[in-house]
This record gives C-alpha cells, sequence and structure tokens, in this order.
C-alpha cells in the first residue's frame, strides 16, 4: 500500500494522470488494454504543468518478475533538466489497474545527480505475464502513467507475443505519427533498433535544438528534445520497450573505436563515453551506469517457451567499413574474415545462445540490414554486405538444425523489407535458414524523401529472396510471433510532414516456423505432429512447406485515418 507521504488521495489531485485515472476507474471493466489506452491517450495531452516529468515515464527489458521503470527529472529539459545538482529521491506507486485501486509495490528512489537526475527502478517481486501500471512523484506533482508488463514464466506456454519494430527518428524530418498509431496497436513489447536520437544540427520539418552534439551535456539536451514529443512518450507510457543503439546515438557510421570520416575532430572514445552515458541516462535499460567508452548492451530475452529474443550490439564491436564505407563495390577487404561485425566475445555469446535455446522462435533484433542487397549496383559497407564472412559465421549457427527458426530484425536503412535468409547468401537456389524483417524509418529520410521514388520494386525485381521493399514510407512493423508462424504488417502513415496523419498496412507477410526443428514446448491444442527430429529429415522440402516459404495475404488497411 502506499507509503508515507504518497497516498493514492495525493495521486488522485489535479494531476493530468490522476484526472485519467479517475476517469477509467468507473469503466474498468474493460480490457486491460482499452484502459490502458484510454488512459494513456488521456496522459499524453499537454493540459497541465508536468513539473519535473517533461520527459515521460518509460518501461522495458521485462523478465518473468521484474521490469525497469524510468523516468528522469528535469524541469528546464533542453538547458541541462534545471534541477539542483545534488541528488533527488522520486516516489513511485505499482498497481494492477489504472485507477491504482491494486497497489502492489511503492516507495522512493533515488534520481543521483550524476546520472542527470534518471531514476533506472528494477522493480521486481511481480508476477510473470501480467500487466501493470505505475506512476512516480516528486516535489508534489505526478508523472503520467504508464503501463507496463512483465515477460510469461520461463518455458511456459504462451499463444502469441506481439512485437512493434522501430528505428530511426531522426527529430528534423518529420513527425513521430508513427508512434501515435503505434500506441493504439495491442503489442507486448517494443523494440527500437537504434538510432534512437541524431547527433547532427540541422532543421527541415523539426529543428534540432543545437549544433553536433559532442559533450554529455550536449546529448543529454538532444535525448531531451526527442523526449518531450507526445507522440514518442505516450508509446513509451504505453508498453515496455528492448532498446538497443545503432551509430547516430554517438556518431553516424562510427566504427569501434573510429568515427565517421569527416567528424569533429575531437577524441572519439571520449565523445562516445559521453554518447553511453547519455543513452543510458534516457532508457528503461537493466545495465549498470557506464563507466568510460565502453557498455555492454546486448543481452537476451525470453517470452516463455515460444521465443528467445537476442539484442545485439553491432556497432560497438566492429571493424572499421571496407573498402571506404558506403555504397561501393566489393574490393576485397569486404571478404577478410578477420573482420568482425559484432566483436568476437559477442559473436561466441550468440552462438552459444542460439544453440542452447530451448524456445520456438530465436529472433534476433539487430541494426544494420542483414542479407545481400544490392543497392544500385553497389554494396552498403556500413550493413553485413561489408563484412560478409561474419555474416556466414552466423548463417552457419542459424543453419544448425538444433538451433531454433531464427528471424533477423534490422532497421537502418529507412526502409521496409522482407526476404529470405538463405545458406548461401550468393546463391539464390540454397536452403532458407530464416527470415529478416526490415522495419522502415520512423521519420529519418527514406530514398523517396531524397529524390528515388519506387526503389523498392526494383529492390525486389533484383534480389532474390526478397519478397517486399518499401523505400518511400515511414511507419513501424507490427510483428506477431506464434508457435506456428511470424505474421508481419508493415505499417505506413501517409505524411509526417504534419502532426497527424492516417495510417495503413502496406503489406502483411506470414512465414511458417520450420517444422524440421526439433520440438519445442507447444500448445497440447495445435495437434500438428512436432515429431523430435524423427519423422520430418532436414532439408525435406517436397510440399509446399518448405521452411522459409512466405505466403503474402491479403491486405486490410487498420487505419484509415
Ligand atoms: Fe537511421
Ligand atoms: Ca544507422
Amino acid at each position: 500500500m502506499p507509503v508515507e507521504g504518497f497516498t493514492r488521495r495525493r495521486f488522485l489531485g489535479a494531476t493530468i494522470g490522476g484526472a485519467a485515472a479517475l476517469a477509467v476507474g468507473a469503466s474498468s471493466a474493460g480490457s486491460a488494454g482499452a484502459v490502458g489506452r484510454r488512459v494513456l491517450a488521456a496522459t499524453a495531452a499537454p493540459s497541465a504543468d508536468p513539473g519535473p516529468f517533461t520527459l515521460g515515464v518509460a518501461s522495458g527489458d521485462p523478465l518473468p518478475d521484474r521490469v525497469v521503470l524510468w523516468t528522469r527529472l528535469a524541469p528546464d529539459p533542453l538547458n541541462g533538466g534545471g534541477m539542483p545538482p545534488v541528488d533527488q529521491t522520486v516516489d513511485y506507486e505499482v498497481a494492477t489497474d489504472a485507477g491504482f485501486a491494486g497497489v502492489v509495490a511503492a516507495g522512493t528512489v533515488t534520481a543521483p545527480a550524476a546520472h542527470a537526475h534518471s531514476v533506472h527502478l528494477d522493480l521486481g517481486g511481480l508476477q510473470p505475464d501480467t500487466w501493470y501500471w505505475y506512476r512516480f512523484r516528486h516535489g508534489g506533482v505526478d508523472s503520467p502513467i504508464g503501463r507496463t508488463r512483465t515477460a510469461p514464466a520461463g518455458g511456459a506456454t504462451v499463444a502469441a507475443l506481439t512485437l512493434g519494430v522501430v528505428s530511426c527518428q531522426d527529430f528534423v524530418n518529420g513527425y513521430y505519427t508513427a508512434y501515435h498509431h503505434l500506441s493504439s496497436e495491442d503489442l507486448d513489447l517494443v523494440v527500437h533498433l537504434g538510432d534512437y536520437i541524431y547527433e547532427g544540427g540541422g532543421s527541415r520539418v523539426r529543428s534540432h535544438n543545437s549544433a553536433e552534439i559532442i559533450t554529455v551535456d550536449d546529448y543529454r539536451n538532444r535525448y531531451a528534445l526527442y523526449k518531450g514529443d507526445a507522440d514518442l512518450q505516450a508509446a513509451h507510457q504505453a508498453f515496455p520497450w528492448v532498446v538497443v543503439w545503432d551509430d547516430h546515438e554517438a556518431d553516424n557510421n562510427y566504427a569501434g573505436a573510429t568515427p565517421e570520416v569527416g567528424a569533429p575532430a575531437v577524441d572519439f572514445l571520449a565523445r562516445r563515453a559521453a554518447a553511453y552515458q547519455a543513452w543510458w541516462e534516457h532508457q528503461p535499460v537493466r545495465l549498470s551506469p557506464p563507466s568510460g567508452a565502453d557498455l555492454r548492451i546486448y543481452r537476451t530475452f525470453a517470452w516463455g517457451g515460444l521465443a528467445d529474443l537476442f539484442a545485439l550490439d553491432t556497432r560497438q564491436y566492429r571493424s572499421d567499413q571496407a573498402c571506404g564505407d558506403n555504397l561501393q563495390l566489393s574490393c576485397g577487404e569486404d571478404l577478410d574474415p578477420s573482420r568482425s561485425m559484432m566483436g568476437f566475445d559477442q559473436e561466441a555469446w550468440l552462438a552459444a545462445g542460439l544453440r542452447g535455446s530451448s524456445a520456438s522462435w530465436a529472433l534476433i533484433a539487430q541494426q544494420v540490414v542483414f542479407g545481400r542487397l544490392e543497392i544500385l549496383g553497389r554494396f552498403n559497407m556500413d550493413q553485413w554486405d561489408g563484412y560478409a564472412p561474419a555474416r556466414q559465421r552466423l548463417v552457419d549457427v542459424l543453419t544448425d538444425p538444433t538451433v531454433p527458426s531464427a528471424a533477423v530484425l534490422s532497421g537502418d536503412i529507412h526502409a521496409a523489407g522482407q526476404g529470405d535468409i538463405r545458406v548461401d547468401q550468393n546463391d539464390p537456389a540454397s536452403r532458407v535458414v530464416g527470415s529478416e524483417w526490415v522495419t522502415t524509418s520512423v521519420t529519418s529520410s527514406t530514398f523517396g524523401d531524397d529524390g528515388l521514388p519506387g526503389l523498392g520494386d526494383v529492390l525486389v525485381q533484383n534480389t532474390p529472396g526478397l519478397h517486399y521493399a518499401n523505400t518511400d514510407d515511414h511507419g513501424y512493423l507490427r510483428l506477431t510471433v506464434t508457435d506456428e508462424q511470424l505474421h508481419g504488417a508493415f505499417q505506413v502513415v501517409d505524411t509526417i510532414t504534419q502532426p497527424t496523419a492516417g495510417l495503413r498496412t502496406d503489406r502483411e507477410i506470414v512465414v511458417p516456423r520450420d517444422r524440421s526443428r526439433p520440438a519445442r514446448p507447444t500448445p497440447s491444442t495445435t495437434g500438428a505432429p512436432s515429431g523430435s527430429g524423427s519423422g520430418s529429415a532436414a532439408g525435406s522440402s517436397r510440399t509446399g512447406r518448405a521452411s522459409g516459404a512466405v505466403q503474402a495475404v491479403s491486405v486490410t488497411p487498420r487505419f484509415t485515418g
């Protein structure tokens, strides 16, 4: 129950969060999701002084018994935060309902000055597979209410996992219309694949708040600009997130300790340390605060027996880009097996995790496009095409018949796409061992934005195994995982140049699970034979049920504006 100085009566006072909670209290018979969305729509409205909670709240890294709850005290968000330079305390309250009638945890946590007065509360003792509501209080002001959930218990039978997959949200290029719609989806988890902020200056539809960012104060103010966006806040309030970074959280196309060519001449590792610190301060991650230029962020999440999610870092440990970076012809360096995309430690960690997984699916959440993709006659050396032997090493692991059916989730390219992962990337007739799902940008410039409309159709025509590409639109991927299949819906918005716009489903694609892989804990109701490697020999693809077979389903726009 509420702790001292922190009563529900005070919470339900004149704040927007309290008002919203009261409003739904009378109709809490609805589904948890519906109630949550109503609360969140109300709290997203900028109708009251947010006090120190200008950056909203967030949650992430869900486990069966715990989840990380985040906020940051920043009454003057774009100018260093505005808090006195001493540690602060923040009260929190967690309930099983949006009205906070059933409070299950409450207490006080420190917001350290050294961490920009951010809060990372790793709240344990929770029930598996359960939705919760949470809020903070500081200086007599309530935060917005966030909704989050725990993962199912280890090995539990799970009917479905629905992910929102996002990447690349350059603030200056447009509005976060995609997040407005994503917040109304029925998701379990949002996975952000990087480019959460962009480091440059500039102005287009919206403006960055400074020139290129270098210092930790610069990075903090940049996160504050992004996190001040109401649509982004609503998306954080609606679901737990798993966040990994790509390059723009520090510097465009950096590789390990090597900055982008032409980047400001500063000590890059000092800059990277500043970038990583500000990233940690602003994300709901279960990681120790960084000290210095290194921060291990690759980690795994299990969703019962259904899926193991591997969240990778393809930026911090990679070899420098081959052949001069960007779009290039192969120069041989890209074929050098001594180069790595993940670093050899992470490669070994991932291989062991995949081989040790007993889930039905392995979801590999990472940053850059995995499959071979010739673009305008060249290859993007920042993608896995620039690290071909490293890619083959991972493909070889995925080919192991004891490894679960695998899906690689990618971002970075500011385009949507879906394709096969084959044993031999250069042989379109070789066996399919997984699927790749590329989410388009939330806002960052697409090829279409940059004067090359319709390139996606050309890519599909010229790329074996690429079933879909949209290089024009912005949005997100909704991916529903069941024991039987992956069902992806590529959601795109009509425009990002206005604050509001409609949403449509550009394409839906279904990929069945590879039934030749070992049996997993499956619902007893499926009735499908799951022969533990007995009857279904590997490589038996005599029917249309070949592994990785793709089936397009009819497209029905879910939203029309
Ligand atoms: Fe990007
Ligand atoms: Ca990127």
